[in-house]
């Protein structure tokens, strides 16, 4: 079969391997990278995506959830794996044979992982997660030391390293500013009185995408790119920093016809015809993860820009190609990606569905096969 007949992803490895190697340069030379390839590594296959960035050095990921993680190591990643999220304590086993991290960001859970790992005769690695604002996951930053000590001293807990999160390091607003350099000081002083509690933190992280692009000096033994590697924006940049969009969706034309005067287009006939119009049925929808009210968007037809008219359906939407008389059966179209001079950014998209680039690339649907180039 041949999977380019009606709609797909491309990802374009050289633009990945490009981003990473930016990274890489930009970071400071003590400072590794846990690339987070977490919700299929943003929707691009985390599994090709890992090993591509394997292939150039990376040795530690972060993923969400126990699934995600074994997912990578049973396809051959070598490296550590951080799960960010909640393990339930039952699941122990797994952490165990899989060899993964686990991110503990409560005292109590803390606890019961403890247990679990005993029960097992486990040993658990572990990262802490300190909460100094972000107010989600976390154990607050001003907890006492000897309580956190009674924890890490558990013999079946390993702890192997300590992180932050950023809530706005994303934003340029001077408040947030602010707090985000509150949040790095907090952090700070707690990796100060860590120390002198003698507790063994272990290696240290902080920035994730924004924070790695606007705050460079707040660099520990690791940051955590997720969207940076993928080359969309995250949120406002201070500065201006090279990226390439990893991503193109493509889809084909499969109907040419015309919709005469006052007809009307589609679900709900909520667009109607003031002329007679030129329009092109697509084969992609928002079963494939094109958001339903994306409806002031665009495509990509020859190098022109052919706007969608009436409702996006879940298999198919509709453009208007009035203005391009030379529009051929089986085109192909551009969702997002380049054409010759003409291109459309993910971003574009997510700014016309009020929403942002990180939500729009986790909802494309697996009906996209995901090409590697
Ligand atoms: C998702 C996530 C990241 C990666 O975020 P990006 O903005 O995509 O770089 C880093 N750290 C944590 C804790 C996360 O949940």
């Amino acid at each position: 079969m041949d999977i380019q007949e009606r709609a797909w992803m491309e990802i374009d490895t050289h633009a990945l391997i490009q981003n990473y190697q930016n990274l890489i340069s930009f970071l400071p030379k003590d400072t590794g990278c846990i690339c987070i390839v977490k919700a299929n590594g943003y929707g691009h296959d985390a599994v090709q995506e890992a090993l591509i960035l394997q292939q150039q050095g990376a040795h530690f990921f972060g993923v969400a959830t126990l699934a995600e993680a074994v997912q990578l190591k049973e396809a051959n990643i070598k490296g550590d794996i951080l799960i960010l999220g909640h393990t339930l304590p039952r699941q122990m086993k797994e952490l165990a044979q899989y060899d993964l991290i686990q991110t503990v960001g409560d005292v109590a859970y803390g606890y019961q992982l403890a247990e679990e790992a005993k029960r097992l005769e486990a040993r658990v690695r572990i990262h802490l997660k300190i909460d100094t604002g972000m107010h989600r996951l976390g154990i607050d930053h001003r907890l006492s030391m000897d309580t956190l000590k009674a924890l890490i001293e558990q013999p079946s807990l390993k702890l192997e390293g300590c992180f932050s999160h950023f809530a706005c390091a994303d934003s340029v607003d001077e408040n947030d500013v602010a707090f985000t350099h509150q949040q790095a000081e907090k952090f700070a002083e707690w990796v100060k009185r860590a120390r002198l509690a003698h507790i063994p933190v272990g290696k240290l992280h902080l920035s994730a995408s924004a924070a790695i692009v606007n705050y460079p000096e707040f660099q520990w033994d690791y940051c955590r790119p997720g969207i940076l590697l993928l080359g969309f924006d995250s949120g406002d940049m201070k500065h201006p920093y090279e990226r390439n969009q990893v991503l193109s969706i493509y889809a084909k034309v499969t109907k040419i016809d015309v919709l005469p005067k006052q007809e009307t287009i589609g679900y709900g006939r909520t667009y109607q015809a003031k002329q007679l119009r030129k329009v092109a049925t697509i084969s992609i929808g928002y079963g494939d993860g094109i958001p339903r009210n994306y409806q002031n968007g665009e495509v990509l037809i020859r190098d022109a820009r052919c706007p969608i008219i009436g409702r996006i359906s879940m298999d198919q939407l509709c453009c208007d190609v009035t203005d391009l008389p030379e529009v051929a059966l089986f085109d192909l179209v551009t969702i997002i990606g380049n054409d010759q001079k003409e291109s459309i950014r993910l971003e574009e998209m997510a700014n016309k569905c009020g929403t942002i680039t990180n939500e729009i690339v986790t909802h494309f649907s697996n009906r996209l096969p995901r090409i590697y180039r």
